[in-house]
């Protein structure tokens, strides 16, 4: 392109300007049609929870929608790992991301259901009948089997016809009282998830 010395300066000082310009962030914008973006969580409550899989015990954060009425069931639609939790900072496995869809599983388990002795069939029970038969069994099943000393006379207070077994994804609080529990009843047959 053919320019004398004064076109050159013109062209030069024109590009110099628009640079400046656009550092110092004075460049006028791309003009796009107007848009507004939805965010899928904006409304949602957050609740903080546990991966009920596997002994690790990783944080999570459920998203639900609904507006808390009385009458309203809060609808989960999104989970993601907890970059706040000391355990995973963020992150799931494939399971955990699975979550979703164990939750809305038609397959689920929701409440307490009991098979009697000689039954084929579970049947659905109270979270209060089932507590108070867990309690009626195992004081049952103490009294007649609670071991108070051994064939030598030495006192073992012991019961070996109950086993326990505790959950990893349990606070420290909770495992503290599961092993009080556990141990005053005299249960030698006790473990956790986080070794299975
Ligand atoms: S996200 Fe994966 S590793 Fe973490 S607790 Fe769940 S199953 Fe275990």
């Amino acid at each position: 392109m053919d320019m004398n010395r004064r076109q050159f300066f013109k062209v030069a000082g024109i590009g110099l300007g628009g640079s400046s310009l656009a550092a110092l962030g004075m460049a006028p914008t791309p003009a796009f049609a107007e848009q507004v973006r939805h965010f899928k969580l904006t409304h949602t409550k957050e609740t903080r929870n546990t991966c009920p899989y596997c002994s690790v015990g990783c944080g999570l954060i459920m998203y639900s929608m609904g507006d808390e009425g009385k009458n309203v069931a809060q609808n989960i639609i999104h989970i993601e790992g907890d970059a706040d939790h000391p355990v995973n900072r963020g992150t799931l496995c494939p399971k955990g991301a699975g979550l979703l869809d164990f939750i809305h599983s038609p397959n689920r388990l929701k409440y307490p259901e009991v098979r009697k002795p000689g039954s084929n069939e579970w049947t659905r029970i109270s979270w209060d009948d089932a507590m108070d038969r867990i309690a009626r069994l195992v004081k049952d099943d103490r009294d007649a089997n609670f071991i108070a000393e051994n064939e030598k006379g030495e006192t073992v207070n012991r019961l070996l016809t109950i086993g326990f077994l505790a959950a990893s994804a349990s606070s420290n609080e909770t495992g503290y009282i599961t092993h009080k529990v556990v141990r005053n009843l005299g249960l030698l047959g006790f473990d956790n998830q986080a070794r299975v």
